[in-house]
């Protein structure tokens, strides 16, 4: 086959003519879909008219009618399927929130007059049921309808009945549902079946008119009045909706608008309007928490405890849970305080009996360092006590002999007193180093307490070499317990002066005093025969001695004094020569520091 380009257009429009057409077609259909709530027939009969004449009004168009139950709806608009909707008020609010529909006009029926007033509620009761005057008379009471979807039929009575405190949903009165056609509520009431019925507004009128029910048979309940020629229990509420879907072309909600509002009312008094105000609709459903506010009532508590339970009893069990620890930990904690308590209370016993202990060792020390040096204290005492005894026998006898020139007298009472404060001084110092006292920290001149320890250490001993003393801590005060410097003082010397006897060695004891930042340090020198190195490390040990009468108790205590004046207590070699040098720092008392005395248990 021989094919030029010139026939190629036409080639591609016969081909693509059988897709085209179809497309035409369905661009000049309008697809629209009802509520069938009565079934199907009654659909097909009810609108019937309104097709016919719609499509009077929209020529060319290929109306195409479909019928749905309230889930087929949803389901065909998702589906993209439909380009209108009529439904109820009810209806029509739930797919306006769910499908994104919009209403173009309401129906007015029954020659009502205001399109925002036609849907409502009668409901009725037999006419000689003296005892149910009005709504509220229906505690207790049955009330049949025809579904709990009608809108009309039922949820706007059961709205006003909740308005009234009775509600149809907790048996107040109880419902009976009786199903489609509505006739069905009238038979029920008629035999006796409810003690009420709740009928779409307008209708008993109607069944009036047609002989299907003899007037009067059938009375009302709380008429209201208001812009229906007929009786209604509750608020009217804008009738039917006539919504274009969410994709429908505007030109076409046009059209379709403009063909329904140019209909003129059928013969049961029906009409299209301007659309009316739904929100009425809207409210009574949110007080119902039915159509697009049914999830209101799953944050209702029992809903809430149906879905979440699982999670509610987790958290119960996992706060119980945490109780439970808490007070395990809680019990822990107590339990572990008190064992704490105990073990401070115990600490702190333990810490009085070491303290009591060292006092004990610190005193009984003083008198063992007293015991060694009052070894010849009776012969240094008996000097002075002599020179005294010589001098008043002397002056006895120039008194007898009368010899006694006045100069002599004075220099033997010179000689008696100061010999006797020498003996004095001695036993001074010796019973304030073995009295038991209160420590003190004051703020003492290091040379001072160098010098009376120096002149005690000579009184008490004869023959002990002499003290120099170099350095000072230029007019610096070291805060110190004066008597326990002294104690540690003593025994440095006492230690010193065996070291040099046991190397027959005379020469002086040096004391020397040096400031190093914000200490004062004291080294005693000897020129003994110094340390072994083996013994170096044992000297501070207690107990650790090399001499004979030696108890081992003087270096440990002193080393406890100057550690707990902030100090502390070393030995080592001279730079030079033979002997040891011993040190220990003690710190300077600052402008703050004053008397303390802290009692001692
Ligand atoms: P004690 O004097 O009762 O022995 P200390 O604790 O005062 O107790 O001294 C312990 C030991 O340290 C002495 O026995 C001695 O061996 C040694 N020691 C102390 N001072 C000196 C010193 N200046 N030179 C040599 N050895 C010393």
């Amino acid at each position: 086959m021989r094919c030029s380009l010139r026939s190629f257009p036409v080639l591609l429009l016969l081909l693509l003519c059988p897709l085209l057409v179809p497309a035409a077609e369905t661009s000049r259909q309008v697809r629209i879909g009802v509520l069938a709530w009565q079934g199907l027939e009654e659909a097909e009969v009810r609108w019937s008219t309104l097709m016919n004449q719609l499509a009077d009004q929209l020529p060319g168009r290929a109306l195409v009618l479909r019928h749905f139950d309230l889930a087929g709806v949803a389901a065909a608009l998702k589906a993209g399927e439909l380009d209108f909707v009529v439904t109820n008020p009810g209806h029509y609010v739930f797919l306006e929130a769910e499908s994104g529909i919009s209403r173009i006009a309401t129906l007015v029926a029954d020659n009502a007059s205001d399109p925002a007033h036609v849907v409502g509620s009668a409901v009725v009761v037999l006419a000689d049921r003296q005892d149910i005057q009005a709504l509220a008379d229906l505690e207790g009471r049955s009330l049949a309808a025809v579904s709990p979807d009608a809108f009309g039929g039922y949820q706007v009575a059961w709205g006003e009945l909740r308005r009234q405190g009775l509600d149809p949903e907790q048996g107040r009165p109880k419902p009976v549902f009786t199903g489609f056609p509505m006739s069905r509520v009238v038979e029920a009431v008629l035999n006796g079946d409810a003690d009420a019925g709740v009928l779409r507004v307008c209708l008993l009128e109607r069944l009036e008119r047609d002989g299907a029910l003899r007037p009067g048979q059938l009375r009302v309940l709380s008429p209201r009045p208001g812009a229906s020629p007929c009786q209604a229990s509750a608020p009217l509420y804008p009738g039917w909706a006539f919504a274009a879907a969410p994709d429908t072309p505007p030109a076409l909600s046009r059209d379709v608008l403009v063909a329904l509002l140019a209909l003129t009312p059928d013969a049961a008094g029906q009409s299209w309007s301007v659309p009316a105000d739904y929100h009425p609709v809207h409210e009574l459903l949110r007080a119902l928490q039915i159509g697009p506010y049914a999830f209101l009532r799953e944050t209702a508590w029992p809903s809430l405890w149906e879905r979440y339970w699982p999670w509610v009893c987790g958290l119960v069990l996992a706060l119980l849970a945490g109780g439970a620890y808490t007070l395990h930990v809680e019990h822990l904690v107590q339990r572990r305080t008190r064992e704490l308590t105990q073990a401070m209370a115990a600490r702190q016993r333990l810490e009085v009996q070491v303290r009591e202990g060292q006092q004990q060792m610190d005193h009984l020390s003083r008198l063992s360092v007293l015991g060694e040096l009052s070894g010849t204290l009776a012969h240094e005492l008996n000097q002075p006590l002599a020179t005294i005894g010589n001098y008043a026998r002397s002056l006895l006898r120039r008194q007898d002999s009368g010899s006694l020139a006045p100069a002599a007298l004075r220099q033997a009472a010179e000689e008696i007193a100061s010999e006797s404060e020498r003996a004095a001084g001695i036993l001074g110092g010796i019973r304030a180093l073995a009295r038991k006292r209160n420590r003190v920290r004051e703020a003492h001149d290091p040379a001072v307490l160098v010098g009376d320890a120096g002149r005690l250490f000579a009184g008490m001993l004869p023959g002990v070499p002499e003290l120099q003393v170099c350095g000072r801590c230029d007019d610096l005060r070291v805060w110190v317990d004066p008597l326990q410097i002294q104690q540690v003082l003593l025994n440095l010397f006492k230690n010193a002066w065996d070291a040099q006897q046991a190397a027959a060695c005379g020469a002086p004891i040096q004391v020397e005093l040096e400031r190093a930042g914000d200490r004062c340090i004291v080294a005693v020198r000897d020129h003994g025969p110094g340390l072994a190195p083996e013994m170096q490390g044992r000297l501070f040990e207690a107990f650790f001695t090399t001499k004979p009468d030696g108890l081992g108790l003087g270096l440990s205590i002193c080393k406890t004094i100057v550690e707990a004046h902030g100090g502390d207590l070393s030995a080592s070699a001279p730079a030079s020569g033979k002997g040891l040098v011993v040190r220990f720092s003690l710190p300077l008392a600052d402008a703050g520091n004053s008397v303390v005395r802290e009692p001692i248990r």
